[in-house]
Parts: C-alpha cells; sequence; structure tokens
C-alpha cells in the first residue's frame, strides 16, 4: 500500500522548516522536500535579520549558538544624507544571523521530532485527483528519476518561485501572477571590512535613488566586532535599471571608499523578493502555500522571514484541526486564508503596501526632508505600522504648516492621502470572506483600490537612470 503522509512540504526555507516543526511538535506524519542539498539547506541569499517578537507570537526555536552573529536594538532610516537618520526601536531587538547555520538548525530541530526531510528532491506537479491534491511529484536530482508523494494536505513552501501554486486548477481561483513593479530584484553580499562599521548594535537601511532607487541599500552588522556585514541592495521591479550588483560597487565606492570600496567578499549573489500585500487567495483542496509562495512579507521593508515564521504558525493550528476533522478542503482550509488576511500581520502588511508604494514614488531627498524636518518621528513611524492616526490633529496641522512654508507641500498631501487609502485597505482586509464564496467580488474591490493608489503615485526614477 502506498504511504500517505499528514502532510508533504515543498520547500526547507524558513517558512517550510517553521511548519513541519510546529506540526512535527502536534506528532503528525510529515515528509519535507528540498531541492538543495541536505547540507546547503538554509544558505537563502538574504539579508538574514529577524526580529526577537516573531519568536514570541509562534513560539519557534530562535537562532543559537553559531547561527547567531549579532543582537541587535532597532533600524535607522535614512534618506540622501546619512547624516539624518531617524531609529525605529523595536522593544525587543533582532537578530542578524547566518542564515545557512540557522537552516541547519532548524533542519535539526525538525529531524529531531522525527519529521522525515529529503534533499536533491525538486518538487515539480500536484498530483490532483477528482479536484482534490492528493499529494506532489518531485524529481529525484540524483537519479533523475520522476517520484509521486500523497500526503492528506500539500503545502508550497518553495519560496518565490512558488513552483506548485502556480500548477493549481483554475477552480481554486488563486492569485498566480504578480505584477513587475510588486518584485524587488536584490543583490546581497556577506564581507569583511578593513575597519568597524560606525554602529554595530542597529541595522542601517540607506533610502537613496542613486544605488537602490525603489529600495534601499543595507547595512547590517554581521559580527559583534562590527568587521563583517551583510551588504546589499533591493530596487524597483519592472523598470529598465542598472544591474543590483552595479549599484552595490558603485554605493562602496562613491559612498563608503574607506568601508566598503576594500571589502573582502565571503558570499554574494541575486535574487527576488515578492514584495507586497499577500496572495488574494493561496489555499486550494488538500492545499495551502506558506511564506514567499503566498507572499508574507513587510512590503516596506522586505522583512519576510518572521511573516512567514507566523504564516507558518498559522496554518499549522489549521492542519491539526484538519486532520482531526478528516476534512482537507478548501472551505476548511479557508480559515487559515482568512486567518492570515485579517490578522495583525495581515492587515500591517496590506497597509505598508500603500506605504511602499508611496515610497517608491518618492525621491531619497523627500525621504530626507520627512527626517530632517522630523514630519515623522521615530516612535511615530513605528507605531504607523499598525495604527492609522499616529499624529493630533493639531500636532498634524501644524507640521503640515511648517512643511509647505520649507517647500515640502507635495509631501504632505502624499502622506495625507497614503494615510488615508491604508485606513480604507485595513477595513477592505478586516472584510475578507469568511467563506470562498464572496471572494471574486472582495477581489474586484481589492484590485480597484490598489490600481488607484498605484495611479496616483507613478514610480520615481531618477533623472540619471531614467535618461537609459
Ligand atoms: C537579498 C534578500 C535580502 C533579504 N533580507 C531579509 C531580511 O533581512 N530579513 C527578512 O526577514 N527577510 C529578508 N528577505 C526575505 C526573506 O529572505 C524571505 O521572505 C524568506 O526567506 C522566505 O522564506 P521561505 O521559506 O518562504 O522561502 P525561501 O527561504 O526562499 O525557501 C524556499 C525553499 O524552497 C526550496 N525550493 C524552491 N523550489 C523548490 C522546488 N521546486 N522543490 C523543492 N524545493 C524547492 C529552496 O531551495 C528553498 O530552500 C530577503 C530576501 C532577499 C532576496
Amino acid at each position: 500500500m502506498t504511504r500517505v503522509y499528514d502532510v508533504v512540504i515543498a520547500g526547507a526555507g524558513t517558512a517550510g522548516l517553521s511548519l513541519a516543526y510546529l506540526l512535527g511538535r502536534a506528532g503528525l506524519d510529515i515528509l519535507v522536500l528540498d531541492k538543495r542539498t541536505k547540507d546547503n539547506i538554509g544558505d537563502k541569499i538574504c539579508g538574514d535579520a529577524i526580529a526577537e517578537h516573531h519568536f514570541q507570537e509562534t513560539g519557534l526555536p530562535r537562532p543559537s549558538g553559531d547561527s547567531l552573529r549579532k543582537s541587535v536594538e532597532g533600524i535607522y532610516l535614512y534618506g540622501t544624507n546619512l547624516k539624518y537618520g531617524v531609529k525605529i526601536v523595536s522593544t525587543s531587538g533582532g537578530y542578524v544571523v547566518d542564515r545557512h547555520r540557522y537552516g541547519q538548525q532548524l533542519l535539526e530541530s525538525v529531524t529531531g521530532l522525527g519529521v522525515e526531510v529529503l534533499g536533491d528532491a525538486q518538487a515539480i506537479d500536484l498530483y490532483i485527483d477528482d479536484g482534490v491534491a492528493k499529494g506532489l511529484k518531485y524529481r529525484d536530482l540524483v537519479s533523475n528519476e520522476v517520484r509521486r508523494v500523497e500526503a492528506k494536505i500539500v503545502v508550497d513552501a518553495t519560496g518565490y518561485t512558488a513552483t506548485l501554486l502556480k500548477k493549481a486548477p483554475e477552480k481554486w481561483m488563486i492569485e498566480k501572477s504578480i505584477e513587475r513593479r510588486d518584485i524587488i530584484p536584490a543583490y546581497r553580499e556577506v564581507v569583511e571590512i578593513p575597519k568597524p562599521i560606525w554602529d554595530v548594535d542597529n541595522l542601517h537601511l540607506h533610502f537613496h535613488s542613486r544605488y537602490a532607487p525603489g529600495g534601499y541599500v543595507w547595512l547590517f552588522p554581521w559580527s559583534g566586532d562590527g568587521h563583517m556585514l551583510n551588504y546589499g541592495n533591493g530596487i524597483v521591479g519592472g523598470v529598465e535599471l542598472p544591474k543590483p550588483k552595479y549599484l552595490v560597487d558603485l554605493y562602496a565606492r562613491e559612498v563608503m571608499p574607506d568601508l566598503l570600496a576594500e571589502r573582502k567578499i565571503v558570499k554574494a549573489g541575486q535574487w527576488v523578493i515578492p514584495n507586497r500585500r499577500p496572495r488574494h487567495v493561496f489555499v486550494g483542496n488538500g492545499f495551502l502555500a506558506v511564506g514567499d509562495s503566498a507572499i508574507m512579507i513587510d512590503p516596506a521593508t522586505a522583512e519576510g522571514i518572521g511573516y512567514g515564521m507566523y504564516g507558518a504558525y498559522l496554518a499549522s493550528k489549521v492542519i491539526v484541526e484538519a486532520i482531526e476533522a478528516g476534512d482537507y478542503s478548501q472551505s476548511f482550509l479557508w480559515k487559515y486564508q482568512k486567518g492570515y488576511m485579517s490578522s495583525p500581520y495581515g492587515l500591517r502588511q496590506a497597509r505598508l503596501d500603500v506605504f511602499r508604494i508611496m515610497l517608491q514614488a518618492h525621491s531619497s531627498d523627500d525621504i530626507e526632508f520627512v527626517i530632517k524636518h522630523r514630519l515623522l518621528t521615530s516612535r511615530e513611524l513605528s507605531k504607523a505600522r499598525d495604527e492609522d492616526d499616529v499624529i493630533s490633529g493639531f500636532e498634524k496641522y501644524m507640521r503640515a504648516f511648517k512643511a509647505y512654508l520649507r517647500g515640502g507641500g507635495h509631501i504632505i498631501r502624499d502622506l495625507d492621502y497614503a494615510l488615508k487609502m491604508m485606513r480604507r485597505v485595513r477595513k477592505l482586509y478586516m472584510e475578507y470572506p469568511e467563506s470562498p464564496d464572496g471572494i471574486h467580488e472582495w477581489i474586484r474591490r481589492e484590485e480597484a483600490l490598489f490600481r488607484e493608489v498605484k495611479q496616483y503615485f507613478s514610480i520615481y526614477i531618477p533623472g540619471e537612470w531614467r535618461a537609459r
């Protein structure tokens, strides 16, 4: 008789392994497969930063031993000039990890719970029977044979590629493709530098239109002495621009020659980030997606590890209930879909997608203006992630007045519009349908809202790159 697992998870990234950990702890029979060799699991191109609160909210294992490179307090944001920074303080701080070792740490934790993990196994298709996912097909990359695995629930945790999700039957109404403007091409290096970074206790995001149009350059401490950095950039997708790597080299030479021009590159590579609100639908009959595959990310900072962990946390609860009830239908698994969309994470993600689109419509000089003239303070920026009214009416009026006097009227107008749209988006996401029945109408309203936002905010590209 063919073995039928409770759950098969394609992809052993942070989302897939987090889910495997939670389901393994619940005593379910799990198989995880990844196209990487087992030793390479975790070696993802990433900024490697994770906030502590995600571990508190999910109960997932924190990085420990040599997985942990550096504990950090918060994030500094800068516009064009590094002289003006605003710090977003996270009450519980965060970590910069060695992503490869952290992946290996998670792998050890799941195998310790009895989860089976298969390396060199590339998922290529869903195995569908009568409109229901009953397993998946994968290619054994050593023998090149195609094999089939059966399971009650199939999970796509393959990251950006979303390999299985893209094979879903049309009837499930899964959103398969996204706009190129919502994708961030990124380049990352781990480097050794001759002198330490000026502040080793915080992450640094430099919003600079020349070196990261529509995105930012990041500098994250990767060692306690500040002599190692995780360094890279992400730029807006769908626009003809220089390659991120070219811009990272330019930044090293022009902005930080003493720190970065002579850097020794330990690791380097490029990858893409799906950087927007969650997919409208990411569950089907016997199927669900988690992490980048479902698009779980903070669009303002491209922080996706913690969002995927939270998705895994919600998915694990619904999967355990589904297995107990013997019901793997899309209607049952919708509880996970609805749960994520109207959770604090889903609401924040959707609201910050409006904020991200606004940011991409502004130059880094505008961002510098906001920071320099304290149009949004550190406390307000931290609160703005979850709350719509972060400034009192009077204070808002005073700041708007000062900004107009200094020539920042257009920024105030845009901030006002974005806050209004963020309120509307939150309301819409709270009204996400309880079952698949109302989904067409919800998608229609959601798409109309984001179309309006994108029409209002066209992407800002600096003149030097526009001429190409
Ligand atoms: C340059 C860069 C910097 C980033 N910086 C940060 C940061 O500092 N902090 C943060 O929180 N987020 C960051 N992100 C985003 C973060 O990396 C992702 O959101 C997160 O890794 C998503 O986890 P995941 O498990 O969904 O996908 P992934 O980590 O991409 O894992 C997917 C796994 O699936 C496997 N796989 C893929 N296809 C198949 C297949 N067909 N069959 C079998 N296995 C398959 C892959 O080998 C991989 O192991 C960054 C992203 C990039 C590109």
